[in-house]
């Protein structure tokens, strides 16, 4: 997987661009946020719930 340097807009191949010579770690990857996840599992239930709607009004 191919890194992005911020310096020169540019991906790079490796640890470090050979453009300007500055370390493009990835940063650790941030867990989702507790916020994030309520949110989607409420737009899943929603969802589920309106489904569930509208076979209830279709089989009337
Ligand atoms: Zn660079």
């Amino acid at each position: 997987m191919s890194q992005w340097c911020d310096h020169c807009d540019r991906p790079v191949e490796g640890d470090v661009c050979e453009i300007c010579g500055e370390s493009v770690k990835a940063p650790e990857p941030e867990p989702m946020p507790w916020l994030w996840r309520f949110f989607i599992l409420s737009t899943i239930i929603y969802l589920i719930w309106r489904i569930y709607q509208l076979i209830m009004w279709l089989s009337h």
